[in-house]
């Protein structure tokens, strides 16, 4: 059978844009920057210029395309097309799926961010032929998406999945953006990592990380990147910070095999890029701390398809939708 589908990755800084045939294989690619900061109609018109340019390159007529994805931010309404909230857009209750379906008359179908990557990592990531897995990524937040059967699981109002705000420590006073303190994204994300190099340095604690900023008088460069590369390379204060955010990552992670008992847990997202250096202290916790059934059964292992992740998943969610991958 002929046929195409197109993904789109619409993020806060750039849209990423790709069309595929009905195999997945990715045939024309485009970025263009959001542009958010000029309003909801700009942002749809290149949503519109991104897809007509994959079209173009492709050469593939706009009637051959059976289905568009879309992998937004969240909160949303999957059925209805609309997001509720997305700060970094500046968006509140926008119906995504008309404004892109007006312009080009094809089936528009959305997903929360997370839950495309979900998708994605599923399909043509690390997750191949696993039938039960979560998906995390772990970079300035902590999101996930949880897949049930081969399916993604959404919840009773498209709510499901968002594992960053379990309370991993209610004793914390790390506030979270939910408003809830001690929230697994609060004290276990990048924007963690990077919080607690910063204030082991401006206390006075003798580190590598200050030599690793660009600027040695400018700490808040400190991020997560920096604190994993000095405890790359030894560094004992930044070392400890790491354990202590891995230990989190862990408790969290036993958590959600202990409920879903998942073959797999795919970790992505900036934080994860450190592979093993994160990875192996996760596994060491969740085997200390889990049930010792579905402990044993679970894989923890790297994303596979990385910067790609959101726009190979927007193309898996609208390969679902038409039926082509279930
Ligand atoms: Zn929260």
């Amino acid at each position: 059978m002929q046929g195409y589908v197109i993904g789109v990755d619409l993020g806060g800084t750039k849209i990423l844009t790709a069309l595929a045939d009905l195999e997945g294989e990715i045939l024309a690619k485009s970025r263009l920057a959001t542009l958010a900061d000029e309003g909801q109609t700009v942002v749809v018109k290149r949503i519109i210029e991104s897809i007509e340019q994959v079209l173009k390159d492709a050469e593939i007529k706009r009637k051959e395309v059976q289905a568009i994805g879309v992998g937004c931010p969240g909160p949303l309404n999957v059925t209805e097309g609309i997001i509720y909230h997305a700060p970094n857009l500046g968006w509140k209750d926008v119906n995504i799926k008309e404004l892109i379906k007006n312009e080009i008359d094809i089936p528009v179908f959305i997903e929360n961010d997370a839950n495309a990557a979900a998708l994605g990592e599923k399909w043509f990531g690390a997750g191949r032929n696993i039938d039960n897995l979560i998906y995390m990524t772990v970079s300035t937040g902590i999101g996930g998406g949880i897949i049930i059967n081969r399916k993604l699981y959404h919840g009773a109002n498209d709510s499901a999945g968002e594992i960053g705000h379990i309370v991993i420590d209610p004793a914390s006073h790390s506030e979270c953006g939910c408003g809830d303190v001690g929230c697994w994204e609060a004290i276990a994300s990048g924007t963690a990592l990077g919080r607690l190099g910063k204030e082991a340095v401006d206390v006075g604690q003798n580190s590598l990380m200050e030599e690793l900023v660009d600027d040695i008088d400018d700490i808040d460069e400190i991020d997560g990147a920096i604190v994993t590369k000095a405890a790359a390379k030894g560094d004992k204060v930044a070392g400890q910070i790491l354990e202590q955010v891995t230990n989190y990552l862990g408790i969290g992670v036993a958590n959600l095999v202990n409920i879903l008992n998942p073959e797999m847990i795919i970790v992505g997202g900036g934080v994860s890029q450190a592979g093993d250096m994160i990875l192996q202290p996760i596994r060491e916790v969740v085997n200390q701390r889990a049930l010792k059934a579905p402990a044993e059964v679970v894989k923890i292992v790297p994303a596979q398809l990385e910067s790609e992740v959101g726009v190979v998943g927007a193309i898996a969610k609208a390969l679902v939708e038409i039926g082509r991958l279930n």
